[in-house]
This record gives structure tokens, C-alpha cells and sequence, in this order.
């Protein structure tokens, strides 16, 4: 495996790498939900970049950005035995050299939601995503269905700028209790880690209400969205160690767009665990 640090040597490696490429970006700290996305990227591409930066642009003044865990040797060691051809690791200043002034703003999917609860995150997402898509070129680019909606984001961007790349959605990796594995978990309490599957399960008894529900009567979306919302909070506000709620919303999966049915459907919910905040969704069908 290569491990890369500049756009220039990037540049080299893709130009004779085999094709089709596959780009998984990460901020590191490696888990099975990310060697998800390097699996399936090794099974569909012949070659794959993995990407490890921790985007100063998308954490918030108040965020965790300093104390984001690097282990960077460990990261690497679990690419390279996952089979990927190059780790691309740059320093800050390679990605925003002195005098960057452009930020890739998207509109609609962006606003709600996580755009509301984070200000500028998906500025900085949508920028840096932008930017590794026109550094990497892949023919493919893997992200995870835990983070639903940058997803929505990416595709959005993806369409709008005519950047010729398929974007794969990868299943959310659970823990056995149904927590979603995500780095942030490391941070939780023994007590609130022994509290936090109750948001899978608030998620997952919503679905379960769903599907039995099944065939929602023409004009009756909102009445549904609103049900299973009000349910999924009841849920939440059940757990004591759960401390806030900063949203449980139905919404459309590639517009972000309260849900008014029918058509695909998905609930997502951000919760907060002391200083700790968990998001997750389910996709409703
Ligand atoms: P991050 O390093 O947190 O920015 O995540 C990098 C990529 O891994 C994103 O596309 C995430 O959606 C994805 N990811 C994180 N956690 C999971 C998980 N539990 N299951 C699947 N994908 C995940």
C-alpha cells in the first residue's frame, strides 16, 4: 500500500492505477463501519484510495475537532491488511493552503436537520468531498448510510457539479446491540454506553410500526410521518441517560424533505448523552 501525503504524488499514483478506482474518504480512526465501505469498494473496483483527514471545516467552533481521535499507524495497518492500494493522509495545508476562498455550498438537502443542529458542517463537508472527488477521480466513491444525510448531500453535489463518479451507499455497521458503531462512541460512559442501543431500538420499533402498517392510504402521509415521530420521541424520552433530543424527523431520503408519502421514506434522530451526540436512522420500507 501507498501512503500519500501530496495532491501532486496523488496524482501520479491514480494516473497509472487500474481501473475502475474507488475512493473511500475518512476522517481515520478506523472501525468495522468504514472497513465496511473498504470492502465493498475492493469487491466492485481494482483499485482503491482510502482517504484519512480530519476536516477542520466541518467541525464547529464548540466541536470536538482537537480531541478527535488520530491513531494514525493503527489506520494504516487495517488498510493495508484490507487490501487498499493507497492511503491518501494530507496535512491541512495541502487540502487549504493560504489563501483557499472557496466553500461548496449546498442548498436544500443541507439545511435541515443535522445543517441545523451543526452551522457550516455540510460547507465543510460538501468542499472537502468536492475536493477529493476532482483530486481522486474514482469511477466510484463510498459512503455510509450512518450518515444519511450527507449522503443526500454528496449525490447532490455530485449531480449539480456534473462530476462524472457513481456514488455507493454502504448499510450502517452495528454494534450486536444495535448501537451504530461510530467513532464518537468511544467518548460515551460505561453507563451511557449500556444506555445508547435505546435509540436503535426507538428506531427500529418505528420501522417495525411501519412495515406492519404497510400500503400508507393515499393522502395520509403526514398523519403517518407525524405518528411515528411522536412514537420514536416517546421512545427516546423513555431513556433517563438520554439528556436531549434534537430531532426525530421522517423525511424523504434524497431531499431531506419532511416525508408526506409515499415514496421512500427514512427516520432519522440525533440525540445527545451528556456532551456526547449520537445520530442514526432507519430507511423506512
Ligand atoms: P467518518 O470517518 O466518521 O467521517 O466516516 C467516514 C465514512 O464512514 C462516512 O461515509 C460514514 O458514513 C461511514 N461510516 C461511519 N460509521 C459507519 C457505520 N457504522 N456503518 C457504515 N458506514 C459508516
Amino acid at each position: 500500500m501507498r501512503q500519500l501525503s501530496t495532491i501532486a504524488d496523488l496524482r501520479v499514483f491514480t494516473s497509472g492505477a487500474p481501473r475502475p478506482l474507488g475512493l473511500v474518504p475518512t476522517m481515520g480512526a478506523l472501525h468495522a463501519g468504514h472497513m465496511a465501505l473498504v470492502a465493498a469498494a475492493r469487491e466492485e473496483c481494482a483499485s482503491v484510495v482510502a482517504t484519512i483527514f480530519v476536516n477542520p471545516a466541518q467541525f464547529g467552533p464548540a466541536e470536538d475537532l482537537a480531541r478527535y481521535p488520530r491513531p494514525l499507524s493503527e489506520d494504516l495497518s487495517m488498510l493495508e491488511a484490507a487490501g487498499v492500494s493507497a492511503a491518501f493522509v494530507p496535512p491541512v495545508e495541502e487540502m487549504f493552503p493560504a489563501g483557499s476562498a472557496t466553500t461548496v455550498h449546498v442548498g436544500a438537502p443541507a439545511r435541515p436537520l443535522e445543517g441545523e443542529a451543526r452551522p457550516g458542517h455540510f460547507d465543510g463537508v460538501a468542499t472537502v468531498v468536492a475536493k477529493l472527488l476532482l483530486q481522486v477521480g474514482p469511477e466510484r466513491a463510498y459512503f455510509g448510510q450512518k450518515d444519511a444525510q450527507q449522503l443526500a448531500v454528496v449525490r447532490r453535489l455530485v449531480a449539480d457539479l456534473d462530476i462524472p463518479v457513481s456514488i455507493v451507499a454502504v448499510p450502517t455497521v452495528r454494534e450486536a446491540d444495535g448501537l451504530a458503531v461510530s467513532t464518537r462512541n468511544a467518548y460515551l460512559s460505561p453507563e451511557q454506553r449500556a444506555a445508547a442501543p435505546a435509540v436503535y431500538r426507538a428506531l427500529a420499533a418505528a420501522r417495525d410500526r411501519f412495515r406492519i402498517g404497510a400500503g400508507v392510504p393515499a393522502g395520509a402521509g403526514t398523519q403517518v410521518r407525524a405518528q411515528l415521530e411522536a412514537g420514536c420521541r416517546e421512545r427516546l424520552a423513555r431513556e433517563p441517560l438520554i439528556d436531549a433530543i434534537d430531532y426525530v424527523a421522517v423525511v424523504d431520503p434524497e431531499t431531506m424533505a419532511p416525508w408526506a408519502g409515499p415514496g421512500a421514506a427514512m427516520l432519522a434522530v440525533a440525540v445527545r448523552m451528556g456532551g456526547v451526540r449520537l445520530i442514526d436512522n432507519v430507511l423506512l420500507e
